[in-house]
């Protein structure tokens, strides 16, 4: 191709909310254009780019032997509805509907549409296992587009969805996307990390993010250096909740009664607290009682067990008439409280929210005004959701955890029933029992790994492509095109090289060489080749983006190297 024929409007000076690296580099190499906010226009060298892109993710995807089809963005309601999902994605989703009235979304992602597919299609053990894929166009309406195509409202995913008979299924067919992700992202030249990720209240089983490491990544990631341990920030906060060990603050001292059984707790209630306490449970003689104030019973007996660890039986309520006294006090502990050497707490939804409460042990005048979960607290039983900082112990070895940034370029996840179980996706096995099919999901952002790329693979004069994902190959440089000579070898290298299948650009633009050396730097084509004084003697000059120091070159050896 030759530059003086090729749409690349390159930019020099890009709007200020291209903060990143990436953002700005993809606007300046004239990669891609802005038409709205998280919405983008791809021009000839960014859609190469991506086209490169799209072909490794392709080649992995079926050499693990996953299949592709193609489905459309547009999704029925009924789908996302049968799922749940048509409400939890909420404004996330673009909504839309038809000249009658049919609602529709354009697909954030394409879960359902898959299980309803294999449920129609798919009904005995003999069609199982099956991963099948797609490289589509998603659509979400992010809260905070930005990055350029980093955190787009439009993108381009591949998504795969595995289908097995049962879990250990499952795990062969993830373990195989796993490797293919490996594969997709060393092709890309990318440096990553895979994370443990949370996998939802929603019963999954496994789930791992491929991170790629970078400094602008919106993702924390805790690891460990010790034993290898890695997880996002939302799985690290749950792993590491119970090995909190915090030193407690000095003790402030306040008055505090010495309570054993859910009456004398209720007589010294008039004791002053920080704020209006919503419920209050102490263990004591193997049992957890529980004071509660507002909320509903049920739900609060559940979710006392899950938080103390104990059956549900261990949990007793407190009877109405003390709930009621409780209430009409309007002044309370404002727990945790510790008895002797448990820990008592606030048994409610907003324990991950609460700040400045009052613990201590069960002894008179012995407690802390002000604790913070997290930060002041020794929580060997609470349900601590705060987030994981530097030096947290690893869950797995106790050696201080680590933090870094990444971009989140690809997810796999083991759904398991979830969506089976709601669209009713089911199978017959061998002896003509009717089973759910055991799921599994896997993404990839396709232009979130371009600009992962360019994020890893820069300097402050432009882009450095690695070459599997290059727009082109090779750029050559006639420094003077006026030159008959310089002219005439640029022109004979770039058809022998593009007859060897080289994707070669020749700046044949009658620029100075500057601005052409320029441009290529900031295009981050691979190898540069320039042809000047020198042709006269059959001599060129090759030079590798990465590096600084040019090579010469007898023109006949050019082919030899390039290739
Ligand atoms: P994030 O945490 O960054 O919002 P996600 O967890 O919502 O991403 P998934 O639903 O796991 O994303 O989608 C699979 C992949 O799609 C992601 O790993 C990422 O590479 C890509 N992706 C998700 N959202 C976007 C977006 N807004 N713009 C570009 N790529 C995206
Ligand atoms: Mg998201
Ligand atoms: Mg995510
Ligand atoms: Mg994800």
């Amino acid at each position: 191709m030759r530059l003086s024929q090729l749409f690349i409007p390159t930019m020099r000076e890009v709007p200020a909310e291209a903060e990143i690296p990436s953002h700005i580099l993809m606007l300046k190499a004239a990669m891609m254009r802005k038409l709205a906010s998280g919405v983008y226009i791809y021009l000839p060298l960014g859609k190469r780019v991506l086209k490169k892109i799209e072909e490794i993710v392709r080649e992995e995807m079926d050499r693990a032997g996953a299949q592709e089809v193609l489905m459309s963005a547009i999704i029925p309601a009924e789908l996302l509805k049968e799922s749940g999902r048509w409400d939890v994605f909420g404004p996330e989703m673009f909504k839309l509907k038809d000249r009658n009235d049919r609602e529709f979304c354009l697909g954030p992602t394409h879960e359902e549409v898959f299980t309803d597919l294999i449920r129609n299609d798919v009904k005995s053990y003999r069609q199982l296992p099956l991963t099948i894929y797609q490289i589509q166009t998603k659509y979400r309406d992010e809260r905070r587009p930005r990055f350029g195509v980093m955190r787009s409202r439009e993108f381009i995913m591949k998504d795969a969805y595995s289908f097995d008979v049962d879990w250990d299924g499952l795990d062969v067919s993830f373990d195989k996307m796993y490797d293919a992700y490996c594969r997709i992202f060393d092709r890309c030249g990318l440096k990553y990390t895979v994370v443990e990720a949370d996998t939802g209240a929603m019963g999954g089983k496994d789930s791992k993010e491929f991170m790629v490491t970078s400094n602008v990544g919106e993702a924390v990631i805790a690891y460990c250096d010790n034993c290898g341990y890695a997880a996002n920030e939302e799985k690290a906060e749950c792993t590491v909740q119970n090995t909190i060990d915090e030193e407690m603050r000095p003790l402030e001292k306040i008055y505090t009664p010495d309570v054993k059984t859910i009456d004398e707790l209720v007589s010294h209630l008039d004791v002053e607290a920080e704020r209006f306490v919503k419920t209050l449970i102490y263990k004591y003689k193997n049992k957890v009682a529980a004071v509660l104030i507002r909320g509903d019973r049920e739900v609060n007996i559940v979710k006392l067990a899950n938080l103390l660890n104990v059956s549900e039986n261990d949990v007793e309520l407190a009877d109405e008439e003390t709930v009621k006294k409780v209430t009409s006090a309007n002044v309370g502990f404002a727990g945790p409280i510790g008895l002797k050497d448990d820990v008592m707490l606030i048994a409610d939804a907003e324990i991950p929210a609460m700040r400045n409460v009052i613990v201590g042990a069960n002894e008179t005048d012995y407690h802390l005004k002000n604790v913070n979960y997290g930060r002041d607290f020794k929580a060997d039983v609470v349900s601590d959701v705060r987030k994981v900082v530097d030096g947290d112990k690893c869950p797995k070895c106790g050696s201080p955890l680590k933090l870094d940034r990444g971009i989140e370029v690809g997810h796999i996840f083991k759904l398991g029933t979830k969506y089976s179980d709601a669209l009713g996706a089911n199978y017959i096995d061998e002896n003509g029992n009717e089973k759910p099919i055991i799921m599994g999901c896997y993404g990839i952002g396709l232009n979130r790994i371009a600009a992962a790329a360019i994020e890893q693979n820069h300097d402050d004069k432009g882009i450095i492509w690695p070459m599997s994902i290059a727009p082109y190959h090779v750029i050559i440089v006639p420094v003077n095109v006026s030159n008959d000579v310089q002219r005439d070898l640029a022109e004979k290298l770039y058809d022998e090289l593009s007859k060897a299948g080289i994707e070669v650009l020749i700046d044949d633009r009658d620029l100075r060489a500057g601005v052409k050396f320029n441009d290529a730097d900031l295009l981050g084509i691979p190898i540069r080749i320039t042809v000047g004084k020198k042709a006269e003697d059959n001599i060129v000059e090759l030079k590798l983006r990465r590096e600084e120091k040019p090579i010469e070159l007898k023109y006949d050896e050019v082919l030899g190297k390039v290739k």
